[in-house]
């Protein structure tokens, strides 16, 4: 039985592969626990993210991978600001 699948739109791209690193072991794909890729049909190569937008940015994938630097987050820029205090002038 065959099935097909096309990734999904998404202006995010969550999960970047350094293709030359990974080993396409897929505990990455094993541990995420809203399933956004699937393997490689190429054995040895990075997933497939299909659903992008669905990343919840927990870093489980990065964190299981064997490989340093094979996979890496990239947290929308939401995720990136940093708010800090604004000080008013004093009034005299
Ligand atoms: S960061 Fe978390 S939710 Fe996003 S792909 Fe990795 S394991 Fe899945
Ligand atoms: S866990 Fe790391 S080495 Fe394994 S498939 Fe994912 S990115 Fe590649």
């Amino acid at each position: 039985m065959h099935f097909t699948a096309s990734p999904v739109p998404c202006s995010a791209r969550p999960i970047q592969f350094d293709a030359g690193l990974c080993i396409g072991c897929n505990r990455c794909v094993n541990i995420c626990q809203v399933d956004i890729m699937i393997p490689n049909p190429e054995k040895g190569r990075p997933p497939v993210v299909l659903y992008p937008g669905e990343c919840y940015y927990c870093g489980c994938c990065v964190m299981v991978c064997p490989r340093e630097n094979a996979i890496r987050l990239e947290h929308p820029i939401m995720n990136q600001a940093r708010f800090v205090p604004v000080h008013q002038p004093q009034e005299a």
